[in-house]
């Protein structure tokens, strides 16, 4: 049996299926620590399983088995292991002997287990992976992963030309050469085909797997990247859009701002232009800017008054209306203010002025300040003044016209009837006085008309209204004075007009006036109605031989 010793598996010599003998090596594997322990014992005792009773059979060498049958060997100490059982009839030793061989292939088999575990896992990876895995044997594909058939959109094709996978120019080249795809070593970008023809981009990576034959057998590896150009192209587009939106809101923003200096420019001008004073002041009652012609009303300075207040600047006499029209404004809801004033111009004179105020706001609910507009209405004003004397006055005696003495006349009537005081109405005609226009010329008639006047001016009082009625014809009233009182200041009148004597190239003019009186009584209704009982006195004056006073 020491030939048995060479071998590293278990070699047993069985008769009858009873261990007769066996190597070191065997008891080693069985776990025993002498042959004592073995030899004798049935062998089918160490097979475990299903097989005990196929290898007792065997070893009666009933029949005979060549190849390995795979088996469990039971050790001494009771575990197991994988084996591989040979039997060798070896009938020259005597009837039923048997040469059985056993081989611990446990080792072997863990490898194996562990190699298909691992390429589980590997396929696993591979088939959920989510980019294109092809493995390929030289022109063909032989396996193609689940990505791989959705981005081609093939069903599964093995057997499908590697070029088939390529589009256009792509493959062409490779399905001339498909060798020169291991020819790229890195990530190459390629355009790949649907199984509709349509083309998408994609990068590919082709790794050379290890083969034992001439084809050479390799890796596809292919990610498509077409969304991905296509995010990069929208944001391409995006940049540029973006780009030339900013571009065009830079170019709108400078016009804006040439359009805000332009219209500044163009206000400051307006405002500079025009001829009133104009003003604006913050809330706080200080001035902010003001137009020329404010400056020159005031003869200041261009920022002289900025900052400064109503009260450090302007006369004093004007600083209450002014400050009183600025909170007005301000506590309004955007109308006008406006009020009349006295204003001592730098000029040193006062004018008669209008201001207008308006509060300035951005916010409806909110004044930033008051913007003020003067206006000079001096000249207005003495207009106004001379055309009120006009009105009422007569033009060449400067004494009340017929209209107003009417009204004056009027009032004092009205006043004596209401205050049952005395009142006389005196109507006055200058004698003859056609003859004196005649005789001397018109201008000479006027002279002695403003003689008569200056004449009774001198005999009457102030408060007496005197009145031309047309003509050399005048009226006078004469409020709290009887008849007989009334016939004094009258018979004073005619004497005085009687003392004049006007001085022309043909010598000396005199002239004389008639007048008639009436005093008002209760029953006169108007002013009218006395002075028409005074003019039917006159016209007694006139027709009992003239420069005389008739009372009626
Ligand atoms: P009698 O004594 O009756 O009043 O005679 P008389 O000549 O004065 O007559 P009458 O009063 O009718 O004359 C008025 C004249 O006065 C007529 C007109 O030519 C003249 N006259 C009227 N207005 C003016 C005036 O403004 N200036 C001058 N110079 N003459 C006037
Ligand atoms: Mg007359
Ligand atoms: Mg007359």
């Amino acid at each position: 049996m020491t030939v048995l010793e060479v071998s590293r598996d278990l070699v047993c010599l069985c008769a009858g299926g009873i261990i007769l003998d066996i190597n070191s090596a065997g008891l080693a594997m069985l776990g025993a620590e002498g042959v004592d322990r073995v030899i004798g014992r049935s062998f089918c005792n160490l097979v475990g399983g299903d097989y005990a009773q196929v290898i007792d059979e065997l070893l009666q060498l009933s029949e005979v088995e060549d190849s390995a049958i795979p088996v469990q060997v039971r050790r001494l100490g009771g575990d197991a292991f994988d084996a591989e059982l040979q039997i060798f009839p070896a009938r020259e030793l005597g009837r039923g002997h048997a040469v059985v061989i056993v081989r611990d292939i446990s080792r072997q088999g863990r490898l194996a287990r562990t190699a298909r575990e691992s390429e589980d896992r590997f396929r696993v990876l591979v088939e959920n992976s989510m980019h294109l895995i092809a493995q390929c044997h030289g022109g063909r594909v032989v396996y193609l992963n689940a990505a791989g058939k959705r981005m081609l959109g093939v069903a599964g094709q093995p057997g499908m030309a590697v070029a088939h996978m390529f589009h256009g120019q792509y493959r062409e080249i490779f399905a001339m050469d498909p060798g020169l795809l291991l020819s790229e070593p890195g990530v190459m970008p390629v355009r790949l085909a649907h199984y509709d023809g349509s083309a998408f981009d994609a990068q590919i990576l082709v790794t050379p797997l290890p083969s034992s034959g001439a084809v050479p057998e390799f890796m596809i590896e292919a990610r498509d990247i077409s969304g991905h150009l296509r995010a990069v192209a929208a944001l391409r587009r995006m940049n540029e859009t973006l780009e030339s939106q900013v571009a065009e809101r830079t170019r709108e923003l400078a016009e804006e701002r040439s359009r805000a200096v332009e219209a500044r420019c163009f206000v400051e001008s307006l405002l500079e232009a025009v001829p009133n004073p104009l003003w604006w002041k913050g809330v706080d009652g200080r001035f902010r800017g003001y137009n020329r012609a404010f400056r020159e009303i005031h003869a200041i300075g261009p920022v002289e008054w900025i900052g400064r207040s109503s009260a450090e600047t302007l006369p004093p006499s004007f600083i209450g209306p002014a400050m009183e029209a600025d909170a007005k404004a301000m506590a309004g809801g955007g109308e006008r203010v406006e009020y009349e004033a006295l204003l001592a111009f730098a000029d040193g004179r006062a004018h008669d002025v209008v201001v207008s105020k308006t509060a300035w706001r951005w916010r409806p609910e909110h004044p930033e300040g008051v913007i003020g507009v003067m206006l000079d209405i001096s000249e207005r004003k003495r207009m106004e003044a001379e055309l009120r004397r006009l009105a009422t006055t007569d033009a060449l005696t400067g004494i009340f016209n017929r209209r107003h003495f009417m009204v004056t006349a009027t009032v004092e009537t009205e006043r004596a009837q209401r205050h049952h005081r005395p009142l006389t109405g005196l109507m006055l005609d200058i004698d003859h006085f056609k003859r004196i226009n005649d005789g001397f010329g018109h201008p000479v008639g006027d002279v002695a008309i403003k003689a008569m006047t200056a004449a009774c001016l001198d005999v009457i009082r102030t408060i007496d209204p005197l009145g031309r009625l047309g003509g050399e014809e005048f009226a006078i009233v004469l409020p709290d004075t009887d008849l007989a009182a009334g016939l004094i200041v009258a018979e004073r009148i005619r004497a005085a007009i009687g003392q004049i004597a006007i001085a022309t190239e043909k010598g000396p003019v005199a002239f004389t006036v008639s007048i008639g009186a009436a005093q008002l009584n209760d029953s006169d209704a108007s002013v009218e109605s006395l002075l028409s009982r005074a003019d039917a006195a006159l016209y007694v004056a006139k027709n009992s031989g003239r420069n005389r006073v008739v009372a009626g």
